[in-house]
């Protein structure tokens, strides 16, 4: 059996990463209520488990701490939001501090007579399965939680000269509990990523063109706002420019509508190239692109617009035996204060407009100072 897994490819990592924490934190909490109430009933069903020794109770109480501690901090973290800790160290820490507890509760018990073994041996059950289940990044987890404190209580049982055949048949259930615990979480991890896949794959999907490979109308939308409210916060300048191919239905009309296809697509491959990493690109209407250029000021956005027309106009496009001379006119509009996303791309839609209106194949600036009254139709 592959412990590891199914590969998430490298681009989804980071979202994996983010739904990994997320499924860890809830996992977290529960687990976090179910110590704590389980702990409270264990130090507290002493008669009903015909123990009657105060002074197990107390050390019991001292081994129980530990995880009524990790539990509380947990808890106090989640509903508090006081550490900044991912959920999974307060996942190690309660899986450590339970197996500690388990264990050297078992040291005690075996040490001062064996009259409540079978108990420590029930106990070991829970432990091993709860533990299993902690383990949420899988095998390594594991090995952190069952390997490390196993290895100490070998050590510490040796020196206290317990003999390994009495330890072994207590183990026995609960091994087995640990292996189908291990096996249970292996096989919903295995769900749990798969679902990430296909959701990941479906979100892909409804936010790509399907022609083009570019963001769609709706995907960019959550970047305009995140932007927008970037700039109402720190002040910080975004622009948008918006493109349209100029003459297309030309093209489509003159070499068909396949040719216009493959001149869109090579298209957003060049107006892809010639942006940063940080630029969104996206196919904003049939022949209509708008690029987000975030931190940009209206003189960067200038310059990325005439990289952008000169990347469509400098060559031709390949389509069958026909060479495509495809320009492309760009209008520009910076973020003023006061602005919502539509004022922006409202101005830059003005200016595209403009650059129509002058011949084409050229860039054209919202509010500068040849700017035409706004136009009516
Ligand atoms: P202008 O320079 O004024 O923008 O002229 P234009 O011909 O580009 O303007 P218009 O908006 O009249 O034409 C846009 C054309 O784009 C019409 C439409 O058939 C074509 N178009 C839109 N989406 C697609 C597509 O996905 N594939 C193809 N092949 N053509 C498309
Ligand atoms: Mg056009
Ligand atoms: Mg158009």
């Amino acid at each position: 059996m592959k412990l590891s897994g199914p590969a998430i490819p490298e681009k989804w990592q980071p979202a994996y990463e983010a739904h990994l924490q997320a499924l860890e934190s809830k996992v977290a909490v529960v687990a976090a209520w179910l110590l704590l109430i389980t702990v409270f009933i264990y130090q507290f069903s002493h008669p009903l488990r015909n123990v009657h020794s105060s002074e197990l109770l107390g050390i019991e109480f001292l081994l129980r701490l530990p995880v009524i501690l990790t539990s509380s901090m947990t808890l106090v973290g989640h509903y508090l939001g006081g550490f900044r800790w991912p959920s999974r160290y307060f996942l190690r820490l309660m899986g450590l501090s339970v197996m500690a507890m388990i264990l050297s509760m078992l040291l005690l018990y075996l040490k001062t007579g064996t009259s409540g073994l079978y108990q420590i041996s029930n106990g070991l059950v829970i432990s091993f399965f709860g533990v299993s289940v902690l383990a949420v990044r899988g095998i390594k987890e594991w090995a952190l939680l069952f390997l490390l404190p196993l290895g100490l209580f070998a050590g510490a049982a040796a020196s206290l000269g317990i003999a390994f055949t009495d330890i072994l048949p207590l183990f026995f259930d609960p091994l087995m509990m640990m292996l189908i615990g291990i096996i249970v979480m292996e096989a919903l991890r295995r769900v749990l990523t798969s679902e990430f896949e296909a959701r990941q794959t479906l979100g892909e999907m409804a936010a790509t063109d399907q022609l083009t490979g570019l963001l769609n109308r709706r995907a960019i939308w959550p970047l305009l706002n995140h932007e927008l409210q970037h700039a109402q916060r720190a002040g910080t300048p975004f622009s948008l420019i918006l493109g349209d191919l100029d003459l297309f239905k030309k093209v489509n009309d003159v070499f068909g509508h396949d040719a216009g296809d493959l001149v869109l697509q090579e298209t957003a491959r060049r107006l892809e190239g010639a942006l940063r990493r940080q630029d969104a690109l996206c196919r904003w209407g049939g022949e209509e692109l708008l690029i987000l250029l975030p931190d940009t000021d209206s003189a960067g956005a200038q310059e990325a617009a005439e990289k952008l027309r000169a990347s469509m106009a400098d060559s031709t496009i390949a389509a069958g035996d026909n060479r495509i001379h495809q320009t492309i006119s760009l209008g520009v509009a910076s973020f003023q204060n006061g602005d919502d996303i539509d004022a922006v791309v409202s101005r830059a839609d003005e200016a595209l407009y403009r650059a129509k209106h002058k011949g084409r194949n050229r860039v054209e600036i919202a509010g500068s100072a040849d700017a035409m009254p706004a136009v009516s139709d």
